[in-house]
């Protein structure tokens, strides 16, 4: 179905920041990309159980290799309907999650934290501020609206490519069928769902795990340290049982003993359909041996089984834990997070990958975004002054108030400094303020930050995700026995800088 494995691989990604231990005490001196950062407290020591998502949370995938196989198995899949996408090929850095596909206008979006739009792409193309105005300055992002398309989780890069390129082929006439950019949008994504399910890009997966697995080699002694300072692990993938098994053998097994991984979850759910898991009861079954036979089960949920589908309330139910005793660590925006958090109350971990290259990008930009600031700062000293004396002007033209002493000449001397100033300060700040909206990815920013404020994708996090970090093997900074707090929130009248 697909075209051939690319015998180029993709540049090797940059280690895990390390953790240096300290020989006398063992205690780990961790580098800030390795912390958990917190947006709701959490004591760890009272949690009963943690639950995992798999598929980019406990196994992260080589992203750039994976998401390619992911976006050609589809391409096949669209070339099948008569599409001419031949010349196709996966671009990592096109777009990056959090990001928004507008359905209307075939754009890609990425929305501050109320939903404005900072920045936008028609195709493959970055709009033009002025286009970009015409077609948002009046409409924000609602993740509620069928309209907006929001990137999850790593594996929509694929779905975001195939989407912009697909626009480029729909504005030329060059598709088979007349069709909207939201039809373009449903044909895109069945065939990453078929690309998804069919298993032929799965076994490719499996058949050269070396090739599309990071292994992380700290990932077994962190659970571990969870499982025997008496926590309950539990397993929850959207996966189905072979691919599972094999994955998890892969990334654990070796690190065991000759135990199996099967032993470190106390309860391991399969196909469990997230986000229904936790929102609908849908009919569970047991997984009776290592091939997935199934058999259908009704009753609590046996400690040391293996199971597919089932919901949420089965775990609380089985292991008889409250909603505050569970943590649930996932990758996925809206499946893993925030629906747990929303619909149980579940307490929640977002496992952000990126979060390492993007604390990375800012500690090499600290000295600039230093300058920048102090020189925003000036900014908004200058313009005060300005709009003041241009007030105390108007008052002396129109002859009411209390009004300067200095003659308006002088003052338009004043006026006439203060914008040579203000243009001379601009020309500073400019080619900084383009660097920073560049950092991590060329096109798209930081994902956390839109313009100087939040991100739409900081804003989810903030709401959903009480807790988040780059990989799971950080709870080896964060044991089971911490207690984190969230730090003071910012206001903008807190510290001495207004405005
Ligand atoms: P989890 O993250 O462990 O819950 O598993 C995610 C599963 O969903 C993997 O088996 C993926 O192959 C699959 N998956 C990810 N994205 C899509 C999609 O867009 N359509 C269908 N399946 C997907
Ligand atoms: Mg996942």
């Amino acid at each position: 179905m697909s075209g051939g494995i690319p015998t180029m691989s993709p540049s090797p990604p940059p280690p895990a920041p390390s953790l240096v231990t300290d020989a006398l005490d063992g205690a780990l001196v961790p580098p800030r990309a390795r912390r958990f950062f917190c947006n709701r407290t959490l004591n760890l020591r009272s949690l009963r159980a943690i639950g995992f998502d798999m598929d980019y949370t406990l196994v992260h995938y080589a992203v750039h290799a994976w998401e390619e196989r992911a976006f050609e198995h589809a391409r096949a899949g669209l070339a099948a309907r008569g599409w001419p996408v031949g010349d196709w090929s996966f671009d990592p850095e096109l777009v990056t999650r959090g990001l928004v596909l507008d359905l209307k206008l075939g754009n890609v979006v990425k929305a501050n934290r109320f939903g404005y739009v900072t920045r936008a792409a028609h195709g493959t193309r970055l709009l033009e501020f002025d286009e970009q105005r015409r077609a948002y300055s009046r409409l924000l992002v609602d993740l509620a609206e069928p309209r907006w398309v929001f990137l999850n989780t790593l594996f929509s890069l694929s779905e975001g490519s195939l989407f912009s390129l697909g626009v480029e082929l729909l504005d030329a006439g060059a598709l088979p069928h007349a069709m909207g950019y939201a039809d373009l949008y449903d044909a895109v994504k069945s065939c990453v769902d078929a690309a998804h399910v069919e298993g032929e890009l799965k076994a490719e997966i499996l058949a050269a795990p070396e090739r599309y697995v990071e292994l992380d080699p700290e990932l077994p002694l962190a659970l571990l340290d969870l499982k025997h300072a008496g926590r309950d692990l539990l397993l929850v993938t959207n996966s189905e049982w072979g691919y599972t098994d094999a994955m998890m053998r892969y990334v654990l097994d070796p690190a065991l003993g000759g135990r199996s991984w099967r032993e470190l979850f106390t309860l391991i759910i399969v196909q469990s359909r997230k986000p229904a898991f936790f929102t609908a009861k849908q009919p569970v079954f047991e997984v009776v041996d290592e091939s997935g036979l199934l058999r259908p089960w009704i009753g609590k949920l046996r400690p040391g089984g293996a199971y597919l589908g089932g919901h949420a309330g089965l775990i609380e139910q089985g292991l008889g834990i409250a909603p505050e005793e569970i943590l649930y660590v996932g990758d996925h925006m809206f499946a893993d997070v925030h629906v747990s958090k929303d619909i149980l109350r579940w307490r929640t971990a977002l496992v952000l990958h990126e979060l390492e290259a993007e604390i990375a990008a800012a500690e090499s930009f600290e000295a600039d975004q230093r300058l920048l600031a102090r020189l925003m700062r000036e900014k908004r000293e200058k313009e005060l002054r300005f709009s003041q004396v241009r007030l105390g002007l108007q008052r002396i033209e129109a002859a009411y108030g209390p009004r300067p002493q200095a003659p308006p000449e002088r003052l338009r001397q004043l006026l006439q400094s203060l914008r040579a100033e203000l243009v001379a300060l601009d020309q500073q700040i400019a080619p900084l303020a383009r660097a920073a909206g560049r950092l991590v990815n060329e096109r798209w920013g930081p994902l956390l930050r839109a313009g100087s404020d939040k991100s739409l994708l900081a804003r989810q996090i903030e709401r959903y995700a009480d807790v988040y970090t780059s990989r799971v093997s950080n709870f080896l900074v964060e044991t089971p026995f911490e207690y984190l707090r969230a730090p003071l929130g910012q206001l903008p009248h807190d510290g001495s800088e207004p405005g």
